[in-house]
């Protein structure tokens, strides 16, 4: 049914990654200085997940949007979701800033040059001034992707109002979207190379193993907290909110859920566990499908709680790493973006790293950066996949309880 969407099926992956790793921090360590070819290969595999932002995001949303029907006749569930859907990812932003303005994982590592961008004169307000493009094209053109999301949730919006005319538009987009997709998959294949690269340039940089340490040991904390982040959010409140507003129990609900989530965790991918969840969340758990095939589908690439909290933890771990001092405007320009990151990332592995890029453009921080989380990006991207399937999941069980609809028709 989701065509395209198929699982990931390559065992290689994980440990081509690894390899990559190790290689790239024998050979960086080796050369101890930049290669100029193998800085290439990075640059490249960064250029080509840069180049995604625009299409993928853009196109995401508008289909995400239009998958709401006719904006006008948005009804009380169509609402509901968008309020839950929202809630539940600035809580799971929050949870992720806090963690790591505690546990400061990027306070050893010393990211190589010194990064002088002038904080100070950085406001919340010009994120927000900046939200509506004068010029949609020159803020696709500039990297400028918050403008392109409000642009495109306004345009994907006003297409659902539009009717007949606008349906060849929305297939055109819907195709950019499934072709976008893909290419993000190509892209992502070749990360073990990115990895190996990037390391190798960033090892090497450093000059050697005793920053290649601080750098690792930085690491383990930053995904230590991503974890605990994910797991107070997955672990206490999502449970919380299913018992007190779903009136469900968690255990149960997790071992009726058990077959998606697990896929959820080995494909990373909530596209392809889609079709699983609507299924089980059905036939095993109970929930009115009219209320599943709603809200599933639509937060398969809307409602990220897992990738938001990653999005904040990384975008703030990369700022310690260069010792940037994240004043609270810029920490709420992070609130904004990470939340934005997550609504405009596909469910596809590796989405979340493509929509990180804006997050850190926004917030002033150097895109380069990535090369910091990329080792152990691929382990992450399975725990965030398997929150953001559990938050559509408790989702649609909340929101069946105040829908409002008549008892269905006997099964
Ligand atoms: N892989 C995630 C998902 O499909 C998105 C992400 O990269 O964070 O839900």
């Amino acid at each position: 049914m989701t065509e395209g969407h198929r699982p990931r099926g390559n065992p290689w992956f994980v440990p081509a990654i690894l390899l990559g790793m190790v290689l790239g921090g024998v050979t960086g360590a080796l050369l101890g200085r930049e290669v100029a070819v193998i800085r290439l290969l990075g640059d490249l595999f960064l250029a080509a997940l840069k180049m995604m932002i625009v299409p993928l995001v853009a196109s995401s949303m508008i289909v995400g949007v239009s998958s709401l029907g006719d904006i006008r006749r948005l009804g009380r569930l169509g609402l509901l979701t968008l309020a839950y859907y929202l809630t539940t990812t600035l809580i799971a932003v929050v949870i992720g800033l806090l963690l790591v303005n505690l546990f400061r994982p990027g306070a050893g590592v010393q990211a190589g040059a010194v990064f002088d961008r002038a904080m100070s004169d950085y406001s919340f307000l010009d994120v927000i001034r900046g939200l509506v493009p004068a010029n949609v094209f020159r803020a696709m053109a500039e990297g400028d992707i918050l403008p392109l999301i409000f642009f495109s949730l306004f345009f994907g919006g006003v297409l659902t109002t539009v009717g007949a005319k606008a349906r060849p538009v929305l297939a055109v987009v819907e195709g950019i979207f499934e072709i976008s997709m893909r290419m993000v998959r190509i892209i992502v294949a070749a990360a073990p190379v990115g990895v190996f690269a990037l390391v190798a340039t960033r090892l090497g940089a450093a000059g050697g193993w005793s920053g290649f340490a601080a750098e690792l040991r930085g690491l383990g904390i930053y995904a230590a907290t991503v974890l605990a982040g994910l797991g107070v959010h997955g672990i206490v409140v999502l449970p919380a909110l299913l018992l007190l507003l779903g009136r469900r129990s968690a255990l149960r609900f997790v071992r009726d859920m058990a077959e998606p989530l697990m896929l959820a965790f080995s494909t990373a991918s909530s596209s392809a566990t889609l079709p699983v969840t609507i299924e089980t969340i059905d036939e095993k758990a109970g929930v009115d499908p009219r209320v599943g095939s709603f809200v599933l589908p639509l937060g398969a690439t809307v409602n990220m709680d897992g990738t938001a909290l990653y999005e904040a933890v990384a975008a703030v771990f990369i700022a310690q790493s260069y010792g940037v001092d994240l004043t609270l405007p810029v920490q709420l320009v992070i609130v904004l973006t990470a939340t934005l990151a997550a609504i405009g990332a596909a469910g596809i592995p590796e989405a979340g790293l493509v929509t990180m890029v804006m997050v850190l453009h926004a917030a002033g921080l150097p895109v380069e950066g990535i090369g910091i989380i990329l080792a152990i990006d691929w382990f992450l991207d399975r725990c965030r996949t398997t929150v953001n399937v559990w938050g559509d999941a408790v989702g649609a069980a909340i929101l069946e309880r105040f829908a409002g609809l008549t008892p269905q028709a006997d099964e």
